[in-house]
């Protein structure tokens, strides 16, 4: 019998919790990130068995280790499993497919969901089992997010028919591609509200400061039942965690094969799911974290110094991220699960925004996990490399960091080592860097999709604030919604 999981603080200073709580606050109260107090672990008779299950079966095998069935029964979790996924448009859900330019690469494709991301994956879950929870409690909750350009889409679409949450992404206008735009606006649904946000100079960090200030207020946030389902969220990241078990067994040819993954990286949401696989006893050969020229975790990995500079927007704009929020939980994990210190590191990044890690942490994050950064230059490269061989690929900007990243560390691991890239998004969510990669060449028809096309000749629906109103603004509407329902 394995023992019930609950959750703790990566600061420490919170009791445990049970899963549902977790999920529904999204943020731990003393201002930490929530981790369990133990893993599950599978052993290799366990991996055989599991080798063979479809990714939804895999899915249950994994989640009900962590979900006990008083909070959610086996029957309904299954059912919350099938309906995340039914919208995805391959039977795989999550293809392999061979990289075109070297047979020991690999790539898993995550973006078959409704909105083209790997964001897709856990944000159909993480909202169906919000949704589910709440409204087992009779309760309702403001989901309040900032977005840079996938997240926003995935919550929204996610949200679409879940009479227990309100979603509102907000993002700064015109610093999103218009296709991640009208995922979000071109819905037809009562509950979303897609927010543009005018008179952002730092884009998504300016947006991110006022969900923070609406967070900090204790009051307010249980006035309007405000939460989060950005990456600080735990359930995404375990719902992520999947898939690297599902990549490695449709990889291998027997449980122990050498194989590693490349991730392209932002907050380390997906990178942080790789370590708990292979903490719950997946034999992954190592791990490599892809970023662009925003450097924060290459630095990290290379140096020890844990460090933010201003943030440089470049093509892979997903990952263009400078506080990579889940890095809190691996050093949790790596400095060996002492509350006290995260706090201390925690306080002083805030207030100088550097820390350097001390030799030990730094060997125990190194465990398995090489970076590399790769420049726009680059990725342009990649995409046109792996367009123009003789079998045609065309990988979007993401997929390209990490197909690039395997490409320059693969003589790091030993020989015979397969890797497999995470493909993050679709390539359609980018045309425009598209057609800078193939100078010219006429696009492939995976350059298009059916549901990017639809929405141009949709109509919009969207708020237009200015940024130094979008606090007081938020605060009205939501109240005003309120008195409307209950009034
Ligand atoms: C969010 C995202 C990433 C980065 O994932 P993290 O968990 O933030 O590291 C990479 N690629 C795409 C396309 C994304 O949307």
């Amino acid at each position: 019998m394995s023992q019930r999981i609950r959750f703790t603080s990566t600061r420490g200073q919170t009791p445990p919790v049970e899963f549902d709580e977790a999920v529904l606050k999204g943020f731990a109260p003393d201002g930490g990130l929530f981790v369990p107090d133990h893993l599950p672990h599978f052993i290799p008779d366990e991996l055989t068995d599991m080798a063979g299950l479809s990714y939804p079966d895999l899915a249950f095998t994994i989640l009900s280790r962590f979900i006990a069935p008083d909070i959610i029964p086996g029957r309904d979790l299954k059912k919350l499993i099938r309906g995340s996924f039914e919208g995805f448009d391959h039977p795989d859900i999550l293809p392999l497919v061979a990289c075109p330019v070297d047979p020991s690469v690999l790539i898993l494709e995550l973006f078959h969901g409704p909105t083209l991301s790997f964001k897709d994956i856990a944000m159909g879950f993480l909202i169906r089992v919000m949704d589910y929870l709440l409204r087992k409690k009779g309760e309702h909750l403001n989901l309040v997010l900032a977005t840079t350009g996938d997240t926003g889409p995935a919550a929204a679409h996610a949200s679409v028919g879940r009479p227990a949450v309100d979603c509102w992404p907000l993002f700064p206008l015109g610093m999103i591609t218009e296709e991640q735009e009208r995922q979000m606006t071109c819905l037809d649904a009562p509950n979303v509200h897609p927010v543009g946000v005018e008179n952002c100079p730092d884009g998504g960090d300016d947006l991110d400061r006022v969900v923070l200030n609406l967070f900090s207020d204790p009051d307010l946030k249980k006035e309007l039942g405000l939460s989060s389902v950005n990456s600080i969220n735990w359930c995404r990241v375990m719902v992520q965690s999947i898939h690297y078990f599902y990549g490695y067994f449709r990889a291998c040819d027997r449980i122990g094969d050498p194989i590693a993954f490349s991730v392209p990286s932002g907050a380390f949401g997906n990178l942080f799911a790789g370590y708990l696989a292979r903490e719950m006893g997946l034999p992954a050969s190592g791990f490599i974290c892809a970023v662009n020229a925003n450097q924060t975790l290459f630095r990290a990995f290379s140096s020890g110094l844990f460090k933010k500079e201003d943030l440089i927007p470049t093509l892979s704009s997903a990952i263009d991220i400078v506080v990579p929020y889940n890095f809190w939980r691996f050093l949790y994990f790596a400095a060996g699960r002492d509350g006290q210190t995260i706090r201390d590191w925690m306080d002083r990044f805030h207030e100088t925004h550097e820390i350097q890690l001390d030799a030990e942490t730094l060997a125990a994050i190194r465990n398995g996990f090489k970076a590399v950064s790769i420049s726009d230059v680059r990725t342009l490269e990649t995409m046109r490399r792996c367009f123009s061989g003789p079998a045609p690929y065309l990988p979007d900007p993401h997929t390209a960091v990490s197909l690039a990243g395997a490409l320059t560390l693969k003589p790091d691991f030993p020989a015979g080592t397969r890797i497999i890239c995470l493909a993050t998004a679709h390539p359609a969510k980018f045309p425009r860097i598209t057609a800078q990669a193939l100078e010219g060449e006429l696009p492939p028809p995976s350059a298009v999709h059916p549901s990017l096309t639809r929405n141009a000749k949709t109509f919009r629906h969207l708020r237009i604030c200015r940024l130094e109103d979008l606090e007081t603004e938020l605060i009205r509407v939501m109240r005003d919604k309120k008195g409307a329902t209950h009034g």
